[in-house]
């Protein structure tokens, strides 16, 4: 890009690209003058920009005042505006950017850092949603200032440009600038600007900007701000470095980070230690907001120790810095890829007046080394004045209140009247204590003479006016000073100015009763009234402060914090002393003026909500969101857990932030808006359920348009009637009694029976909470009144995986923990023929008789005697659970309630065969709005149609503690027999993950695309999209023959056409015959026919269990035939294929604990002839339809029919079913059972490339943009009309069918986005995830989320040992069903609890050998401990081209396992 060479200071630089790029500039009262200047000065030169249009200038006084007006009318007209403003402004910006972000205005601010103290006032306007750069001297401030525009006009969004107004700035530099006036840089401006004006105009309301949210979710929200990071990298250049600036020692060991203003001193100071060989190193961010986690770890080098995040004390006003938070979250992000992450500290520094040294740079490094706290303060602090009262708010600087009293004395600085804040302890201390100055209804009192006070002053005003009306006795300014004043009093701006006018002039009088006005002139500014109150104002509403404050209706606000930490709340809460929802009451007044904010959650809103606050002319109530935190977990310090603390109550939806704003009805707009940074579809739930506010506000609009001037009181008691009956119901409900359901479940059925108990209890008026055991804490059991456990056996007589820490806590739990509170009742489940050995007998429903013992021992009340369900009983043990649960109610005394209770589940084969051929209540459920969930039935036959109900993992805890349903979604596969898809198909999958899904693809481990996140509301429209883009979902899932695999490359097109047929075939044979699909779907109604609807194949029960087949074509086992229950292995003879081996019997699943299951390799029957192979396929289904074990799912898949029975009896009832015998398999040989990356000619001379795609997760990140990457290349695909998409049994991906002379163009593409696998390494290569949490319901250890983590830390064992590129396979699963076939890894992984595993060893590299246990149970460290040795044995010992899984054997470190049964032994 061109460059032209000037000399600019950073003032004369800014001002040449505003008033170039700009068509109005605005300055206000704080702007630098040498920024006034230097406008007044270019202006007189060149009156238009670069794009030939005039430029204007305006100047305001005031910027609260005068800035939201000023911009509504520029921005109505589409005007290109540039304000240039002190940062310390900023924070009295924030109203109109969220303004101008709600409505995507390209606006450029560029404040001015003058003093590093002011780095506060930028931090709070970070979640705004603005995009916030910084720049450190006048060649930055171009280069940033120019990005800045750039990237406000292509994103459209408002950009804040933090530059260095230091002395150092203001030294004119020569310059070398990129040529923005013309050439590329100026077309792309161009075309962004006309996007701009051409943009829909009505959607800058003319005159007004939209700013007000109802209920839904916030702009910023549909804002991609991982393209905007893209973007500003981009504009930077390519550089990832870009976004952060390192400097320094390259291999630095001590880096400060700082933000990338007023650091010339800093750079400096660094300098000077790196001269003197000191390994320190300065990352200055450039890009603060959007965040880019990859950048900023990309910025650190792999030396680095110790990270101190650097911030001027006084600066901040909360207890963490906002940089230090996003460092500390970046490492945190699952992002970093280093070894070890090193101590993050944050400093707080009291720079000197000459700025940085190097001492103070060595003392920060030192105390970092030493110190334990995350944050720690350096240098010598100076005189701080700015505080509530003369400085006295720094003394609440380690109270829970300090923050929110600091801001509020920020915010309205000599305004601020805190009524009841007047010594040096904490005002919730003296609340507490009930000390009479402190608490909040003397506050009440003395704000309300105040009131009384300045309504007399005001009444004096007036009497003065009138008589001189009469009289002529006032001078005619001050006549009309003093009559603005009277009419503005209320207004805190207007009130001042007339005010200070009307003293100025009163100086100059002499009468008596001015003189009086004059004495008491304090009382012409109109002040901010506050009183502060904590916990116990909520408690009580009708005898506390609250109630006084807003009937008075006076302009009082008061800010009440709740200080109980979230996870109190949760574990002693009682139904007999909860917290009457204070904002409900206030809201429900009428004419109050509420908010719920969290300053840990959002600074931005809190400062939003008490400017409104104070803005509202009646009464307000602030309720804030201050955790006190006494003791903390090991290793977490307070301040962290008040962040932890915040942050899951805001998540949760706990502690929704939000505004209610009565003032707003008046301008005809919504009174409510949701703040919560990520407005979550709990959030609205919560709302619209719990809360029942949604009923109110939705039944506002409606209620709205009948609003005459004479029906406004019948309008606002229709509105406190909704509101009462609302309340009343919300109170009713948390008087319930309430139960604790605690489960221990590995298969799910204890679970099952929990959350069906749940259920009921809900029916019988109880308040019901069912989590796993291990997510409630033994120690406040004691706390709760009723609590039942349902507890299933695993192993030998042992609890399972989420209720081992509950026993080990019981087992040890002191004699303190008293349980003479608590009443308990257990149900044990088991299975008494599990044992065959007598003396084994004892193990059945061990651990539920094991707990029920020990809680009675430990002194609980019994509600019932225990309840044992088994396996072996008529209804499984449903039988027990019948027997038992009335007695449950008995205890509970809720037995005689009529509720109508669901039936107990029935067996799969009951619910398949009543379905209607699988169509249930499917229909009727998806029109049900009150749950986000199918009904429990209609689950199990979704997955027919390739829809799995899963719920969010990673929240389903929180949500049961609060009472509240799962966070429930949809997964839904698609069927695409051989994973081959048309680039027009990939445009369609990738639309419908942004539009319905989570904005991901996952390709799975069947050749098929997953959705995931799928709402109920979307399910239906998800699946009609899919159905236009010729794809279906039919059998995905289900007790059917599912998504067919297919080798995806195979050299010879014949060879490849072929195999690929027989897919399609043999799916399309096995599709169940019911037009349920259709018709629940796709609204197909089956056309009227006098013929029954039949599952000829199928039969009324379809399959045992589910049915899976695979095609290979040696050498290559890359869809392991092996672990299908039916394999077709291609016999290649001549480049033709002259038919198939058959193998029966493959599959993964088993059961930890459970050595009746297993996985199992199929045996190969026999040969075939490709006419032949379907109906061997279909014979093969029969016999498994036919003697499958029905009886049990975990024993249902073919291979037990097999194993059970033996192969030659299989075999005979195939052929007896076939009516021919079938010939002997011939000859073969597998060499891998990986992917092959990289390109390959095909036999008609086209060309195919596999790509790897880590664990099949297509997404776009920060700084790798994959989803659109691949989108980009489908674009390109449809144009060159060529080219298709296969996905493979190894979760990757090959662009295939490429012409020749497409090829380079194809290569360069993938070139350009880093397709391209190189530089992978052959473990990482080899690697396979399944899904696991947070969606898999199954799922007991993470997988997807971890695996490349683990791989990286593993590659840099293999690289010491330079086997990075030798191919390993190695996979991991969330638990033992095995969906990424871990059991024929040479190192598998499968999931038994959070972060642990059980790994496998010696699994054949070509996909014919299982696996064996080597280790149970191991953690991350084991892990690598165990593994380190081998990978150096191994590459010591192998033999030429022996693979690890061959050696381990050879070695003797595992047995090899030759057959499924033998598996565990
Ligand atoms: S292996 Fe288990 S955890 Fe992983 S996706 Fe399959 S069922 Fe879920």
């Amino acid at each position: 890009m061109a460059l032209t060479l000037g000399i600019f200071n950073v003032y004369t630089a800014l001002t040449d690209i505003g008033l170039n790029l700009s068509e109005t500039v605005i300055t206000v009262a704080s702007s630098p003058s040498p920024i006034r200047d230097s406008i007044a000065k270019q202006l007189k030169q060149a009156k238009s920009n670069v794009f030939d249009t005039a430029v204007e200038h305006t100047h305001i006084a005031n910027v609260r005042a005068e800035l939201h007006s000023a911009v509504h009318s520029l921005v109505a007209r589409n005007s290109l505006v540039t304000i240039y403003l002190s940062a310390s402004d900023l924070i009295n910006a924030i109203p109109t950017l969220y303004a101008l972000i709600g409505d995507r205005v390209p606006i450029v601010i560029h404040a001015a850092v003058s003093d590093p103290a002011h780095i506060g006032d930028a931090y709070a306007i970070r979640q705004t949603g603005a995009v916030l750069l910084a720049s450190n001297n006048a060649k930055e401030a171009h280069s940033v200032g120019l990005v800045a525009h750039a990237i406000a006009l292509k994103e459209q969004l408002p950009v804040v440009h933090l530059y260095d107004s230091g002395a150092a700035a203001r030294e004119a530099q020569h310059i070398h600038t990129v040529d923005f006036k013309q050439g590329p840089l100026f077309d792309e401006l161009k075309r962004s600007l006309d996007a701009y004006k051409t943009a829909d105009a009505v959607d800058k309301v003319a005159g007004e900007l939209k700013s007000t949210l109802y209920i839904k979710p916030s702009p910023q929200s549909s804002i991609n701000y991982e393209q905007i990071s893209t973007s500003i990298r981009e504009s930077f250049g390519s550089s990832q470095s870009s976004l952060f600036d390192y400097s320094g020692s390259p291999d630095a060991t001590d880096i400060f980070i700082a933000l990338g203003t007023n650091s010339s001193s800093l750079t400096h100071s660094l300098n000077s230690l790196v001269n003197h060989g000191r390994k320190v190193a300065l990352v200055r961010v450039r890009a603060y907001r959007p965040w880019s986690d990859e950048d900023f770890l990309a910025a650190i080098p792999s030396s680095a120790k110790l990270i101190a995040v650097l911030d001027a004390a006084h600066s901040l006003s909360t207890t963490w810095g906002p940089l230090f938070l996003d460092v500390a979250a970046s490492f945190h992000s699952g992002k970093f890829n280093g070894a070890e992450v090193p101590a993050v500290r944050e400093a707080r520094i009291h720079v000197p007046a000459e700025g940085y040294t190097s001492a103070l740079l060595e003392s920060v490094v030192e105390k970092a080394s030493t110190d334990i706290d995350e944050a720690f303060t350096v240098g010598t602090p100076l005189a701080y004045t700015n505080g509530i009262h003369n400085g006295e708010v720094d003394s609440f600087e380690n109270t829970v209140e300090g923050p929110y009293l600091k801001m509020l004395n920020q915010l309205f600085a000599q305004r601020a009247s805190v009524a009841n804040v007047s010594n040096e302890s904490s005002v919730l201390e003296s609340d507490r204590s009930a000390t009479p100055d402190a608490n909040a209804e003397y506050g009440f009192g003395k704000l309300i003479v105040q009131v009384q006070q300045r309504a007399r002053f005001a009444d004096s005003v007036a009497e003065i006016l009138k008589s001189s009306a009469a009289e002529g006795s006032l001078s005619a300014p001050l006549q009309t000073e003093l009559g603005a004043w009277l009419q503005n009093r209320d207004n805190a701006e207007k009130s001042r100015k007339h005010g200070d006018a009307a003293v100025a002039l009163l100086e100059k009088e002499d009468s008596e009763a001015l003189a009086a006005i004059f004495k008491d002139r304090a009382l012409f500014a109109k002040p901010s009234r506050w009183i502060v109150g904590g916990d116990q104002l909520s408690y009580d509403v009708g005898n506390s402060g609250v109630h006084h404050v807003i009937s008075s209706k006076e302009d009082i606000n008061i800010l009440v914090l709740d200080t109980q930490p979230y996870s109190e709340k949760i574990s002693t809460a009682r139904a007999d002393k909860r917290k009457k929802d204070l904002g409900l009451y206030a809201m429900q007044y009428g004419g109050v003026y509420v908010a719920s904010v969290a300053v840990n959650a959002s600074y931005a809103q809190v400062v939003r909500a008490f400017m409104e606050a104070d803005a509202y002319p009646g009464p307000s109530v602030v309720l804030a969101y201050a955790p006190h935190i006494s003791k903390t977990g090991r290793g977490v310090s307070v301040p962290l857990a008040m962040l932890k603390e915040t942050k899951v109550a805001v998540d949760s939806g706990y502690w929704p932030l939000y505004r209610w704003n009565p003032s707003n009805e008046a301008a005809g707009k919504e009174p409510f808006s949701l703040d919560s940074d990520k407005v979550k579809r709990e959030i609205l739930e919560f709302l619209d359920r719990e809360n029942h506010l949604a009923y109110l506000l939705s039944s506002k609009p409606n209620i709205a348009s009948q609003i005459t001037a004479s029906a406004e009181t019948e309008l606002k008691s229709a509105i406190e009637g909704k509101v009462q009956s609302s309340y009343a119901q919300l109170l009713s409900s948390l008087n319930a009694q309430p139960l604790l359901v605690l489960y221990g479940s590995d298969g799910g059925n204890a679970e099952a029976v929990a959350k069906r108990l749940g259920a009921e209890a809900k029916q019988r008026g109880l308040r019901p909470r069912v989590m796993a055991a291990d997510s409630f804490s033994v120690e406040d059991l004691p706390t709760e009144r009723n609590v039942v456990f349902v507890v299933s056996t695993a192993g030998q007589g042992e609890f399972p995986g989420n209720s081992k820490e509950t026993w080990k806590a019981l087992v040890s739990a002191s004699e303190d923990l008293n349980f003479g509170e608590t009443r308990f009742s257990v149900f044990a489940l088991g299975d008494r023929n599990y044992w065959p050995l007598p003396g084994d007998k004892h193990y059945f429903a061990k651990s539920g008789k094991d707990l029920d013992h020990r809680l009675e021992v430990l002194g609980a009340e019994r509600l019932t005697p225990l309840g044992v369900g088994d396996d072996q009983d008529p209804d499984g043990y449903w039988t027990g659970f019948n027997a038992w649960r009335p007695l449950l109610w008995k205890g509970l005394g809720v037995d005689e309630m009529d509720v109508s209770v669901e039936p107990i589940l029935p067996s799969d084969d009951a619910i398949k065969e009543s379905s209607n051929y699988l169509r249930g209540t499917i229909a009727e459920g998806l029109k049900d709005t009150s749950t986000g969930a199918l009904a429990e039935l209609d689950t199990k036959l979704s997955k027919f149609h390739g829809i799995y109900q899963q719920d969010d993992r990673d929240t389903r805890d929180e949500r049961a503690r609060q009472g509240f349903e799962p966070a429930y979604s949809f997964m839904v596969r698609c069927r695409i027999p051989g994973g081959v898809v048309t680039p027009e198909q990939w445009l369609a999958v990738d639309q419908i993950a942004d539009k319905w899904a989570n904005g991901t693809i996952k390709i799975t481990t069947r050749q098929t695309f997953q959705y995931h996140g799928i709402i109920k509301r979307g399910l239906k429209a998800s699946i009609q999209d899919m159905n236009r883009a010729l794809m279906d979902t039919i059998a995905a899932c289900g007790d059917v023959n599912r998504n067919v695999l297919c080798n995806p490359n195979e050299h010879s097109s014949t060879v490849n056409a072929a195999v690929l047929k027989l897919a399609r075939d043999w799916s399309e044979h096995m599709l169940p015959h019911t037009n349920a699909y259709h018709e629940i779907w796709l609204d197909k109604k089956l056309v009227a026919t006098t013929q029954e609807e039949t599952e000829p194949l199928y039969g009324k029960t379809y399959l045992p269990r589910k049915f899976k087949c695979a095609i290979a074509v040696p050498p290559h086992n890359d869809v392991d035939v092996f672990a299908n229950d039916l394999g077709y292995i291609a016999i290649i003879e001549k480049g033709e294929i002259v038919g198939y081996n058959v193998s029966v019997g493959g599959g993964m699943g088993m059961t930890h604990g459970n050595k009746k299951t297993y996985p199992r390799l199929g045996s190969v029957l026999g040969f075939v002839t490709p006419d032949q192979a379907i109906d061997i396929g279909e014979k093969i289904v029969l016999v498994q339809r036919d003697f499958g074990d029905r009886t049990n799912r975990k024993h249902a898949r073919l291979k037990y029919t097999i194993d059970d029975r033996g192969i030659e009896w299989f075999k005979a009832e195939v052929e007896k079913r076939l009516g021919w015998t079938i010939p002997p398999a011939r000859p073969f040989k597998f060499i891998s059972n990986g992917d092959r990356f990289g390109w390959v000619q095909e036999s008609n001379g086209e060309w195919a490339f596999t790509m790897f795609i880590q664990n099949g997760r297509v997404r776009d990140a920060p700084g790798r943009q994959e989803k659109t990457a691949l989108k980009l290349l489908s674009d390109l695909l449809v144009q060159e009309r060529a080219g298709e998409f296969r996905l493979t049994a190894n979760q990757h991906l090959v662009v295939a069918r490429i012409p020749p002379q497409l090829k380079p163009k194809i290569e360069a593409f993938l070139r350009k986005h880093e397709l391209h696998s190189e530089h992978h390494s052959g473990l990482r290569l080899n690697s396979m995830a399944c899904v696991a949490l947070p969606t898999c319901g199954l799922a007991m250890a993470e997988s997807e989320r971890y695996l490349p983590l683990l791989i990286t830390k593993l590659d840099s064992i293999l690289d010491d040992e330079g086997l990075r590129s030798d191919a390993i396979s190695i996979r991991m699963t969330g638990c033992p069903n095995g969906c990424a076939r871990p059991q024929i890894a040479e190192i598998g992984f499968v999931g038994k609890a959070p972060g642990t595993y059980n790994l496998y060893l010696g699994g054949g590299f070509e996909g014919e050998r299982l696996s064996k246990l080597y280790k149970e149970s191991v953690g991350e460290e084991d892990i690598l401990k165990l593994l380190k040795p081998l990978f150096k044995q191994w590459a010591i010992e192998r033999i030429t081209g022996e693979h690890f899984g061959d050696w381990v054997i050879r070695a003797g470190i595992v047995k090899a396992t030759r057959e499924g049964k033998d598996f565990h032994d």
